[in-house]
């Protein structure tokens, strides 16, 4: 986004709506500061400009500026995959997109948050190091789009720079890696250079019993366990 200049009268309304604070006063008017802005939006959306200074200029929408909007716009569709939001049906969603089975964990790394967000290329810490283990990443997911080559987990370098409000790495792996790859990630998260954050998805035993939350603290790991449900919602249950 951006600020016309000419039109801008400083009220700085605007300014508490941004998550990213890349809004700035200077002197008599307000100026969005085009690097940290992750075009989101919602400046457009939300605030009531008394001058309608703020617009949204034909660069956001210009490669690789595009992929800012794709992953911090909620109202934005990802045209690979056709999802909005961050452009996933997120394997945490399990009910509804079977995206494992039974005998499979689906993890979900998110990078970035409102408040920081994350330069695509800082996600490739992680994802390298995935890779390395033979990690097969979600086909369905634009952050493997980005991916220069998935084998590698290297994030296309035209993209690297540029920066969201938050993207999802996913990806399923069989129970019984699931020491391996989760001690690589954990060795690894210190290296990051942004925030994540780690979902470990699992499905109760036919028995109710979640063996995985006593894996995990064996290898030091003491998970918060959350659950997701997706209730209503007009989306049919998938069965096994
Ligand atoms: S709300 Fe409009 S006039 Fe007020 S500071 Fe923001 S852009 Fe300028
Ligand atoms: S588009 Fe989002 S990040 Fe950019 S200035 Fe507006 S509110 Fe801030």
């Amino acid at each position: 986004m951006k600020i016309n200049q000419e039109l801008c009268v400083g009220c700085g309304q605007c300014l508490p709506y941004c998550p990213m604070g890349a809004i700035e006063r200077r002197k008599d008017t307000s100026q969005i500061n085009w690097d940290e802005c992750v075009e989101c939006g919602i400046c457009i959306r939300q605030v009531k400009c008394p001058v309608n200074a703020i617009y949204e200029p034909k660069e956001t929408m210009e490669w690789p500026r595009s992929v800012r909007k794709v992953f911090s716009d909620p109202t934005s569709k990802h045209e690979n995959t056709g999802v909005r939001g961050r452009g996933t049906e997120e394997v945490k969603s399990n009910d509804v997109t079977a995206r494992f089975k039974r005998g499979f964990f689906g993890i979900a790394l998110e990078f970035g948050r409102p408040g920081v967000g994350t330069r695509l290329g800082d996600v490739e810490v992680i994802t390298k190091v995935l890779a390395e283990e033979g990690i097969a990443f979600e086909v369905a997911n634009p952050l493997t789009f980005l991916m220069e080559d998935v084998r590698t987990g290297i994030i296309k370098a035209e993209v690297r720079n540029e920066k969201v409000l938050s993207g999802i790495v996913e990806f399923v792996i069989p129970q019984e890696n699931l020491e391996q790859v989760c001690t690589k990630i954990y060795e690894s998260a210190g290296k990051a250079n942004c925030i994540f954050s780690w979902a470990l998805i699992s499905r109760f035993e036919p028995d109710g019993k979640l063996p995985v939350i006593e894996r995990l603290k064996k290898i030091g790991i003491k998970p918060s366990q959350n659950m997701k449900v997706n209730v209503g919602l007009g989306r049919p249950l998938r069965e096994d």
